[in-house]
């Protein structure tokens, strides 16, 4: 089915021709018909998904068939948990409206920068207003900004707003809001606290899974090499030289491995860059686009820093350690695979984390298949299943 039976208007489907898109993923055939008709909506999607066009552009329709009142105040209120993905969202809110006239006007807030310039922002009001929940309500306890007149409110990634602990920020942020206005949730996992939330935020929703719950996005090969521990910055080296990686998104559970992996790869002559919380907003910027544009090859991230990376086409994503959380595994690996593109997720697991491998796979309801790298087989003796060497 093409975008043009959505139900969207010229000026969007004209930008998503822009975009490259053909023909619509299965989360935006399902919501983007559904939102346009004001119901709201709970969708289950992972990033890569195609879930930001799913709620940007219904919205950005919506939003103008009726015009704003004289002083432009928010109608659009979309809540993201981290400044990278608060960034992306408003980068393709931008972009899915840029034909329409007249124009919407979309800005972004977040933290860990200085407040005062995005007062300055929000001074001419704003039509849709992206923003991480911490930095908005700095934002309305300074008259920055009202949110009285929200129309459409969005919670993305819904379950990490959760993870991060930012519940009561959300409690409070919803009951600044009108009553009456229409919500969408977007989830990649469904714990018993999204739920609770749901319960009192949706009414009839319409709700959309485009994959099954908890599943890892199936275009994505899972391989779990067994590898000492010390062995793993050298296996980790070999993998990328050998195959010629060129493009690798890796996890690690601590900032300082972060660094330190870092600086190794850039030793063995793998030009590397590292992303997390203390790292500046320009370094973080400056990294991504190194890694975006190809100039860097591996980008070694912690999952804060990650949430919400959009790269098209992803090939590789590395975890150098098993997240804690699985669910933070399966956002770890939406990172590849996006938008039906195939995709490759290798986790280095040391005897260690055999548990929570077996965790991850019981969220995942799949085997991911154990397999060694010859040079680095194991010392101690795993348990493997179908396992056999590999040096592809
Ligand atoms: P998202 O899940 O919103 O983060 O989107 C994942 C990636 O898919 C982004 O790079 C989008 O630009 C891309 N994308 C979204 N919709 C489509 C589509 N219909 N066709 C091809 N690519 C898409």
């Amino acid at each position: 089915m093409p975008f043009s039976s959505l139900g969207l208007s010229e000026p969007l489907l004209r930008a998503l021709a822009d975009s490259g898109y053909t023909t619509p993923t299965p989360i935006q055939l399902r919501a983007i018909p559904a939102v346009l008709t004001g119901q709201d909506l709970l969708a289950a999607a992972q990033t890569g998904t195609g879930k930001t066009a799913s709620f940007a552009t219904p919205i950005l329709q919506r939003l103008a068939e009726v015009h704003h009142g004289r002083n432009r105040p928010v109608r659009a209120l979309i809540l993201t948990p981290t400044r990278e993905l608060a960034m992306q969202v408003a980068e393709s809110v931008s972009k899915y409206g840029i034909h329409q006239s007249p124009r919407l006007k979309s800005e972004v807030v977040f933290g860990g920068v200085k407040i005062n310039p995005q007062m300055m922002k929000l001074r001419g009001g704003v039509d849709i207003l992206t923003a991480t929940p911490g930095r908005l309500l700095d934002l309305v306890s300074q008259n920055a900004v009202k949110l009285n007149a929200v129309e459409i409110l969005v919670l993305d990634e819904a379950d990490q707003m959760l993870n991060m602990g930012f519940i009561h920020d959300i409690r409070k942020i919803l009951a600044m809001l009108p009553k009456k206005r229409q919500n969408l949730l977007f989830s990649a996992t469904f714990s018993a606290d999204i739920r609770k939330l749901t319960q009192g935020l949706l009414h009839n929703p319409v709700t959309v899974e485009v994959a099954a719950e908890n599943a890892a996005a199936d275009t994505v090969e899972q391989i779990a090499y067994t590898v000492n521990k010390t062995s793993k910055t050298a296996a980790l080296t070999h993998l990328v030289k050998s195959n010629n990686w060129q493009q690798v998104l890796v996890f690690t559970s601590t900032k300082h491995g972060a660094n330190k992996l870092c600086e190794k790869l850039n030793a063995a002559q793998i030009k590397s860059a590292a992303i997390h919380g203390n790292k500046s907003q320009g370094a973080r910027i400056t990294a991504l686009s190194g890694f975006k544009a190809g100039d860097i090859r591996v980008l070694v991230a912690t999952d804060v820093a990650a949430r919400g990376i959009d790269i098209a086409q992803l090939p590789h994503v590395v975890n150098f350690e098993l997240p804690r959380s699985s669910t933070d595994y399966v956002h770890r690996i939406g990172r590849t695979g996006r938008a039906g593109l195939g995709g490759q997720a290798v986790s280095l697991v040391d005897p260690e984390e055999y548990n929570a491998l077996r965790l991850v796979e019981k969220l995942i309801g799949a085997k991911i298949p154990r397999e060694q790298i010859t040079g680095f087989e194991i010392t101690a003796s795993p348990q493997r299943t179908g396992g056999h060497n590999t040096n592809k």
